[in-house]
């Protein structure tokens, strides 16, 4: 048995005692994770720093301070969204206990990718671990230190046969696929999406797979150009540029190009200092192959600020393009680093034309004072998230669902709906064995008349509350009318 194999039938082995069903161990559980986080933030920020030049700080800032949310959250929601959701009825139903009950899938497997490594990876078996699941957790092994952190505190903190952590490679991953899984959360790039959801068509195993892709950013003439610039710039070069949901490129009229230059110019000075690289707020790209990957995107293009590297140590600096095209480089895949290309357009007709040729995008941003224009960019075009006026803060939202759409991914995630993502709904109606009458409509033979029957009391639905009124007024009225006969008559 290899190691891949063993850790999944330990995992399911754990499944099957049904610990994890109770709501109150998932909880203690989701509390012993939180702890991980309080007390482990020093080895935690030693190997992000590592990893990808993260500060201490910032690491908190944007990796376990999301995740201590999310933990909260689901540790005050939780008893609530486990339980037996009651749902509207029809006629036919109305003296049935009808209810959605969510029950674990059984045990899922989490490939993680480097980018962020804890928020990608821990937040999906946050949902997992709630949804009363063992998970299977596959780190990204590009992230080379953190993943090592994580195989050492995870059994630690939480019960390591539930949620054992497998590490290592592509051959790993492959051989992980190649187990039998109730659901697969896979965050990463969209061809090796493809290669997952392959892997578990092969047993009918579901799949939630957070992708990337070009996420278009259009700036209005009339909006407040230095504003929307600042939050760009931070959009874009924060973890130097390797966020999935980073501005990949701007789209604006050839009349702001220049203004927009030198808005972003500044900011990059304000945040970064005049030299990034000494700067301890400025990332690095993870390894020498993206790096590689990265600067052949700058070949055909015109370089407005930045262009400067440094291979041996990973250097990018903030890097603006000017009046590129279509065609260029840099615009035929996903970025994730520090090059931040501008596109003129005539105006709002044709970048939502220009957005519609690409692939769905994970996220779109536009910025302007005026609604109708944000409407219509919303309208006329679809991606996993819309954002008006900032960048990246909607992945802070709990209460909206995170996830792409087309090539960007399939399914969403954070608080309920992570929880939901890996539960099953299960429906369920619990009927008495009486009223068997009401029931003869639906038995052979079948007549005109039964079908009049049943055509009235399927479609008509009930609302419990006003039914329950109305049973108490009626219960007042033979009350009343009982006092009227024995007092007042
Ligand atoms: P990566 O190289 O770390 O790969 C992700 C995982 O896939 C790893 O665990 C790796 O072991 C596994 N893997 C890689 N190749 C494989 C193969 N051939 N077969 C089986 N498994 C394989 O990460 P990446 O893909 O470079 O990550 C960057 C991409 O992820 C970007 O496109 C980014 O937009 C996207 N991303 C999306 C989100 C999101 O929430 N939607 C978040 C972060 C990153």
């Amino acid at each position: 048995m290899s190691r891949e194999q063993q850790a999944v039938a330990r995992a399911r082995k754990a499944f099957e005692t049904g610990r994890s069903k109770s709501v109150e161990y998932r909880i203690n559980q989701l509390k012993s994770l939180q702890r991980l986080f309080s007390e482990r933030q020093k080895e935690i920020a030693a190997a992000i720093k590592k990893d990808l030049n993260k500060t201490e700080v910032g690491a908190q800032f944007y990796e376990t301070l999301g995740l201590e949310g999310e933990i909260s959250l689901f540790i005050k929601n939780l008893k609530e969204w486990a339980a037996p959701r009651h749902v509207k009825k029809n006629l036919l139903t109305m003296s049935d206990t009808v209810y959605i009950h969510p029950e674990p899938l059984g045990v899922v497997l989490v490939i993680g990718a480097w980018n962020y490594p804890w928020a990608v990876t821990i937040r999906p078996l946050i949902g997992a671990i709630a949804a009363g699941n063992a998970a299977v957790v596959k780190p990204s092994e590009v992230c080379v230190h953190t993943s090592k952190v994580m195989e050492d505190l995870l059994p630690i903190y939480i019960d390591k046969e539930l949620y054992p952590v497998v590490t290592g490679g592509v051959p790993e991953t492959q051989e992980l696929l190649r187990q039998k899984f109730d659901h697969i959360f896979y965050t990463g790039n969209s061809t090796v999406g493809k290669v997952i959801m392959e892997a578990a068509a092969k047993h009918l195993t579901p799949v939630t797979l957070e992708l990337g892709g070009k996420s278009p950013c259009y700036i209005d003439k009339n909006c407040d150009i230095s504003i929307a610039c600042r939050r760009i710039t931070w959009g874009k070069y924060s973890n130097c540029g390797q966020t999935c949901i980073a501005p990949d490129y701007i789209l604006c009229e050839p009349s702001i190009q220049n203004r927009v230059i030198e808005e972003v110019k500044k900011c990059i000075k304000e945040f970064y200092t005049d030299n990034p690289k000494t700067c301890p707020d400025y990332g690095r790209i993870i390894n020498q192959r993206h790096f590689k990957r990265v600067m052949a995107m700058l070949e055909d293009s015109n370089i407005a600020v930045g262009g400067e590297n440094d291979e041996s140590d990973c250097y990018i600096a903030p890097t603006v393009l000017r009046d590129v095209k279509p065609e260029a480089k840099v615009m035929q895949e996903e970025i994730f680093g520090p090059l931040l290309p501008i596109l003129p357009v005539s105006g709002l007709d044709e970048a939502i034309k220009l957005i519609n040729k690409g692939e769905k995008p994970l996220a779109l941003y536009v910025f302007s004072p005026d609604n109708k224009v944000i409407e219509r960019m919303r309208d006329e075009t679809s991606s996993g998230g819309f954002l008006a006026n900032d960048c990246l803060v909607h992945y802070s939202v709990s209460a909206l669902p995170f996830g792409g759409v087309g090539n960007s991914g399939i399914g969403c995630y954070h608080g309920k709906f992570s929880f939901d993502r890996l539960s099953h709904l299960r429906g369920c109606l619990v009927k008495k064995l009486k009223m068997e009458g009401v029931n003869d409509m639906r038995y052979p033979p079948h007549t005109l008349k039964k079908l009049g029957w049943a055509r009235f009391f399927i479609l008509n639905t009930v609302d419990v509350g006003w039914v329950g009124r109305m049973a108490l007024l009626a219960a007042l009225v033979v009350v009343a009318a009982a006092v009227i006969q024995n007092y007042l008559l």
